[in-house]
């Protein structure tokens, strides 16, 4: 898929994706971080699955709690963003914002206290909410394929790897995750629906809520760059 050259942003974009587990929060990201090189991103499923990985203090912690499909600590999460933060320059030692940091955040925050936590930091001037109808995602589910390392995301019957079971990039080998068998996603999903409600309101409160509908990546992706693109080039 080719979704033309990439565009400037004029303004800093400090934007959150927010959707049910294995919408496509991750594929939206890598697409829109090719679009507007300016963008970074941080997810936060990927830094947890790093540190559970590498077996840090904070991965066997988590590790059972992520394995259930449940949340992890809002305390947690929290202080690893926030470390995330200071080490990508965002957030500077007197506590301020640097005023051009323009980001995508997958999967943080995930509930309302979080998301006030956020406030607190950085705020955030445009939240996405991805929506796809439950029966279509898990339809996909047991196809999805990621490169740990990187978080890339394939699926072999829509979004195969050049070589199957290879990164396109690194040519390592590709995983499944360990709590995308059926029983643990819809687990995910009933904490995402119990938790999501109370988090977009708190951003449509604000006026930053911006909703996009899709039964694929593809379909959304560019509802989502056009939007992108009048909001902040
Ligand atoms: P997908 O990545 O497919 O869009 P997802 O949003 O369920 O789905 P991740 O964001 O990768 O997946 O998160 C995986 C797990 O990590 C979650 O089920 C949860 O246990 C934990 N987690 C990630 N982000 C948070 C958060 N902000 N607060 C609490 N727990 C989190
Ligand atoms: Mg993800």
């Amino acid at each position: 898929m080719s979704f033309g050259p990439p565009r400037q942003l004029k303004k800093a974009a400090r934007v959150i994706l927010v959707g049910a587990p294995g919408v496509g929060k991750g594929t939206q990201t890598e697409r829109l971080l090719d679009k507007f090189p300016q963008l970074a991103s941080i997810s936060s499923g990927d830094l947890l699955r790093e540190n559970v990985r590498d077996k840090t203090q904070l991965g066997l912690k988590v590790e059972s709690a992520i394995q259930s499909g449940n949340l992890v600590p809002d305390s947690t999460i929290l202080d690893l963003i926030s470390s995330e933060f200071k080490s990508r320059g965002w957030l500077l030692n007197n506590g301020s914002v640097s005023p051009t940091a323009s980001f995508i955040l997958d999967g943080f925050p995930r509930t309302a206290a979080q998301a006030a936590s956020l406030d607190a930091l950085i705020p955030v001037n445009f939240v996405v909410q991805l929506l796809t109808p439950p029966s279509v995602i898990l339809s996909r589910i047991a196809s999805r394929w990621i490169h740990e390392p990187s978080g890339r995301v394939y699926n072999t019957t829509f979004h195969a790897p050049k070589v199957p079971y290879k990164d396109d990039v690194t040519g390592e080998p590709l995983t499944q995750r360990k709590d995308d068998s059926i029983d643990t996603w819809k687990q995910r999903l009933q904490k995402f629906e119990d938790t999501s409600k109370t988090l977009l309101q708190h951003y449509d409160a604000k006026g930053v809520l911006w909703r996009v509908e899709g039964n694929t990546s593809d379909e959304i992706t560019p509802k989502l760059f056009a939007e992108i693109e009048k909001r902040f080039c």
